[in-house]
């Protein structure tokens, strides 16, 4: 009999998928312990960085504890600090990678154990204790260590055409996921708004998130149907069941080719309103899809991603030479580069830039994290400035909560002008500078910010997060998760019209931007520029040229007080019915 599991499905992308389930562990032992004889001194390297992003981490951690806190706290942070640098631990741990020719991560668990034999002997309680110490400290190195080792095993892995299982996903794993031609994801944890679900959009590749105990109920290699619709997979399957889900591949397939045809049509509703329709880009080869589903320029392009699955942060010259890479591509069209949106779900090996909380989503994220760690923030301020010179660049900020953050960044942009223009470098001095709205604060501010602003763009999937209350990462709270929820709609609604009043752009650049489900209703709160992932552009252009904005505009508008009491199925068909074509 077959056996269905269920989990939240990501639409939004292609609808089903049928592989063989591969089933990602999580263990070290990923990683081969044996490494070829040359590899040693890299491997050695490799420790020596992580031993000091460990250390590092410990150092942030100990500036961080309050006055109050009980002195022996820090002394146990001085402590692991200590072992860090202790002969036992690492010079062993060196002289085992080099005589035995094995990976970092095994030596150093290895010689955890054989201190750890050594705890265990001693008489004294207090001392034997101690060993959870070492058992702290190996992990804290281990963790700034298999971010990369996993890494490998990943980008070894041979996944195409398989059906990915995994008890979480990364936003970093499904970089390297991608174009690997993996079918479908499942994975145990996380929401339909995180980032791992947006790539896995963005990508065209089906998902379900929050199937729980996926990775013990699948068998690895079984054959699998994913059904990102319905939010369904399959197992133990028949054949009545794989003909019926073959059948509808082939209609989505033929749905697709038959939206090729759209490409080149003007962008306009049916009544003839232009609307700009723009790509979500995550990394810099996603513009030849962005071009060729007939995009207009960028509206958001996330450059955490350039910060992922690598041990160093990238330097002013690297992040110039991507924006220009991708000014090029773009041959004149406008890039709308975000500025690092770093926190939350988006992490990178260096947490001594963003120490864990527990409340990561509301911590220091994006663009607080930027201006307190000039480190990070000012050589991508500075390549955004540079890259201005070479086309139509818009430097756009994440997360703004009050004006101030937003007189620092201008602050910080002319300081930077300033020195380049005593260097002797090009930036365009009119570049275009704006802010995302993904917080209410920012929403209900919008007038404010749209006079110190260039341009504004609506995060939906923060501002839902933020107005609801409603963690995007977490699959048991996402039943919540509404963009048509009243007070969602009200706030788009006064961004934008407090866009209109100081005749400031206004564009949206969240998921609900991308779904065509809501297309009129955007259209009818007045929205004419809309930012999604290169996937979704020609299903949105077919919507919005069988739309009559100013029937929906006029729909809205006998609607909208009322919208509290309204249930949300009831608003979009009224819309619908007001502009059938
Ligand atoms: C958003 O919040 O809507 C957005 C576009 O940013 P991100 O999804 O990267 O947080
Ligand atoms: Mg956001």
């Amino acid at each position: 009999m077959t056996l269905a599991l269920h989990g939240i499905g990501i639409d939004g992308s292609r609808p089903v998928a049928i592989g063989d389930a591969f089933l990602l562990s999580r263990e070290p032992s990923l990683a081969p312990a044996k490494i070829p004889a040359e590899k040693v001194p890299e491997e050695l390297k490799r420790l020596d960085a992580a031993l000091d992003c460990a250390r590092r981490h410990l150092e942030d951690v100990r500036t961080q504890i309050p006055h109050s806190t009980p002195k022996h706290i820090a002394e146990f942070i001085d402590a692991h600090l200590l072992m860090m640098t202790d002969s036992a631990l690492v010079d062993a741990t060196r002289e085992l990678i080099r005589e035995q020719s094995v990976n970092a991560i095994w030596a150093l668990q290895s010689q955890r154990d054989t201190l750890v034999e050594i705890f265990d002997r001693m008489e004294d309680a207090y001392l034997r204790t101690r060993r959870d110490d070492i058992d702290h400290v190996v992990r804290q190195i281990q963790v700034f260590l298999s971010t990369e080792t996993e890494a490998e095993a990943l980008t070894e892995a041979d996944v195409a055409g398989r059906v990915i299982v995994a008890e979480d996903l990364t936003p970093a794993d499904t970089i390297l996921l991608r174009h690997r031609g993996v079918a479908a994801f499942v994975v145990e944890h996380g929401g339909p708004m995180s980032h791992t679900a947006i790539l896995a959009r963005s990508l065209d590749i089906p998902a379900v998130m929050g199937v729980h105990r996926a990775t013990e109920r699948l068998r690895e290699g079984e054959l699998l149907v994913v059904d990102a619709e319905t939010g369904t997979v399959l197992a133990e399957l028949d054949t009545a069941i794989l003909e019926h889900y073959r059948a509808r591949l082939a209609t989505f397939d033929a749905h697709r080719r038959e939206l090729r045809r759209l490409v080149r049509e003007p962008s306009a509703s049916h009544d003839g309103t232009p609307v700009v329709l723009l790509a979500n880009l995550e990394l810099p080869e996603d513009v030849a899809a962005a071009r060729d589903n007939g995009a207009a320029g960028v509206g958001l392009y996330r450059t955490e991603f350039l910060y992922m699955n690598r041990s160093s942060l990238p330097d002013e010259e690297e992040h110039l030479q991507t924006y220009l890479g991708l000014i090029e591509g773009l041959d004149g069209i406008p890039l709308t580069i975000r500025t690092l949106d770093l926190g939350a779900d988006k992490q990178i090996p260096d947490t001594s830039f963003h120490p864990a909380r527990s409340n990561p989503a509301l911590g220091l994220r994006a663009i607080r994290l930027c201006l307190q760690e000039p480190a990070l923030f000012l050589p991508q301020l500075r390549a955004i400035v540079r890259a201005s010179a070479a086309g139509p660049v818009r430097l756009m900020i994440p997360m703004i909560s009050c004006m101030a953050e937003v007189n620092a960044v201008l602050g910080l942009i002319n300081e930077a002008r300033r020195q380049m223009r005593r260097d002797g470098l090009k930036f365009d001095p009119l570049m275009p500078v704006g802010g995302m709205i993904e917080v209410p604060a920012a929403a209900l501010m919008a007038g404010a910010l749209a006079r110190r602003l260039d341009f504004l763009s609506i995060g939906t999937n923060d501002l839902i997060q933020y107005t609801l209350a409603i963690d995007r990462v977490d699959d048991t709270v996402s039943y919540l998760y509404d963009p048509l929820h009243p007070a969602v709609i009200r706030l788009i609604k006064h961004v934008i019209d407090a866009a209109a009043s100081t005749r400031t752009r206004v564009s949206m650049c969240g998921e609900m931007a991308g779904d065509p489900r809501y297309t009129p209703l955007l259209l009818g709160l007045g929205l004419r520029e809309l930012s999604m992932h290169p996937g979704s552009l020609l299903e949105v252009k077919d919507r919005l040229r069988r739309c009559d904005i100013g029937a929906l505009s006029r729909t809205i508008a006998a609607l909208i007080d009322n919208i509290d009491e309204m249930p949300a199925q009831a608003l979009l068909e009224q819309l619908e019915a007001s502009s059938q074509h």
